[in-house]
């Protein structure tokens, strides 16, 4: 039997550490035969603890993997234009293959002006427009990383997607929407419900799998779900207690679905190990190998 799936629960952190561990094999080979670190430099701005916690899980996965991060940690007053100088620079520095911007950024930063100074071929969060239009023709170099875990998620605990009805709630460009392109790839039927979704519950009782990306914690109770539907959640919600959760009331869910991720070992670690991922694919693309 499988031992990443223990009843019916994913564990996504023994998934991401089977990864995590073939990564750092490419990253050795890379290291031994072409003598070539990848590089990644990771953007802060503002001193968001969320962000604070993030960045470090990323930055101790390259250390794991043997990805060099370069932390630029940026004032809460940090300019717009500074932070184009900054892209810029990194843009033209051929030591650095990836270059990640730390979301959310202060409101007098436009996010979107950011994103797109990312020099595509470091864009290892995928997501500059270039990028995002290449998941529509399956034609990408880069995925995002959630919706890419997910994949990768699915794949592993053996679970089909190729004629499921898929429904996913969220319609961000960084999770709901990119999920549904890889799904709809792998020939799925997708539904994609948001907060203007008239009666949700009717259309989450019809998923085989429910992929859930709202931002509210335990928002899917167990009378919204199909008995037998595999149920992912993407949520990351604090807890008054200080603990995290997701946007599944997992312990009743659980009950009735075939499979199920957690919150916290769900869906986060693998986010992170195809972080990893999306930084050495540019560095071989950077470096022309195949
Ligand atoms: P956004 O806030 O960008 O999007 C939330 C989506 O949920 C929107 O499309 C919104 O609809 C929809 N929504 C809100 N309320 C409802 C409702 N009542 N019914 C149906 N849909 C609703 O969030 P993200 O996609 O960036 O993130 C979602 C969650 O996933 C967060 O908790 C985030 O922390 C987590 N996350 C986790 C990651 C991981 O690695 N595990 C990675 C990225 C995010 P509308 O568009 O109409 O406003």
């Amino acid at each position: 039997m499988n031992n990443t799936i223990i009843n019916n629960i994913i564990d996504g952190k023994k998934f991401s550490q089977m990864l995590r561990k073939n990564l750092k094999n490419e990253v050795d080979n890379l290291k031994n035969k072409e003598n070539i670190v990848p590089k990644l430099a990771v953007i802060v701005v503002g001193d968001d603890p969320a962000s604070r916690t993030y960045v470090n899980n990323k930055k101790k996965a390259c250390t794991e993997i043997g990805i060099i991060s370069k932390e630029y940690s940026l004032s809460q007053e940090t300019k717009q234009n500074e932070l184009i100088k900054l892209l810029d620079e990194l843009n033209k520095d051929k030591e650095i293959n990836g270059i990640l911007v730390q979301l959310p950024l202060p409101h007098h930063i436009n996010e979107k002006e950011i994103i797109e100074h990312i020099n595509p071929l470091k864009d290892v969060d995928a997501f500059h427009e270039l990028n995002v239009g290449k998941i529509m023709t399956n034609n990408f170099s880069f995925l995002p990383c959630t919706p890419a875990g997910i994949m990768e998620l699915l794949k592993q605990s053996d679970i089909s997607v190729a004629g499921k009805h898929c429904v996913i709630v969220g319609r961000s460009n960084i999770v709901g929407k990119p999920m549904a392109m890889l799904l709809l790839h792998k020939d799925a039927t997708v539904t994609i419900c948001h907060s203007k979704t008239i009666d949700l519950s009717k259309f989450t009782k019809t998923a085989d799998i429910l992929i859930v990306a709202v931002g509210k914690a335990k928002f899917i109770k167990k009378e919204m779900v199909k008995p037998g539907a595999v149920v992912i959640d993407v949520g990351i919600n604090r807890t008054d207690a200080g603990g995290l959760c997701g946007d599944v009331d997992f312990e009743n869910v659980k009950e009735i679905a075939s499979y199920i991720t957690p919150v916290p070992g769900g869906v986060g670690p693998m986010t992170i190990a195809l972080l990893m991922k999306n930084t050495i694919t540019a560095t071989l693309i950077q470096n022309n190998i195949k």
